[in-house]
């Protein structure tokens, strides 16, 4: 069974699909601790048996954010300022961890939130850690790096 939940930022210039493995009332929520979820106070989900898709229909309006480490980006709407998702590629591959806000069912994630805190870890551990814990990602409408 495949549970899909769709989203988007606030003025629909990101669009947002997520299919679970299981119900949202069972995933697990994150409250990742790093400085900038915090400002946003975000409830995240990830689920590497889960698959998302990011489609952006206006390039010019996504806003990417990167700090820290710089081993992922803020996926921002720049027209109204929502934020969508945190992301990692690699070569063609990508994976993200959702805020759950950003979908139409966020009520469905009853999940007590859980503190995480990953600030002291080294940059390859924190890669390696994404790789097997976030959602793999499509990316659709996309522009190159650097772009
Ligand atoms: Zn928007």
């Amino acid at each position: 069974m495949t549970y899909r939940l769709s989203g988007a930022c606030h003025c629909g210039t990101i669009g947002l699909e997520l299919a679970l493995p299981r119900p949202p009332e069972e995933e697990v929520v994150g409250a990742c601790q790093c400085s900038f979820c915090r400002k946003h106070n975000a409830r995240t989900v990830s689920d590497p048996r889960a698959s998302a898709r990011l489609v952006v229909h206006d390039p010019a309006e996504l806003q990417r954010y990167r700090f820290g480490l710089s081993a992922s980006e803020v996926v921002l709407c720049r027209r109204c300022g929502v934020y969508v998702a945190m992301l990692m590629r690699e070569g063609d591959k990508a994976w993200t961890t959702i805020n759950i806000d950003a979908l139409d069912e966020r009520a469905r994630f009853t999940g007590l939130a859980e503190p995480r805190d990953f600030s002291g870890e080294a940059l390859e551990g924190r890669r390696e850690r994404r790789k097997a814990r976030w959602t793999p990602t499509e990316l659709v409408g996309w522009p190159e790096e650097g772009g």
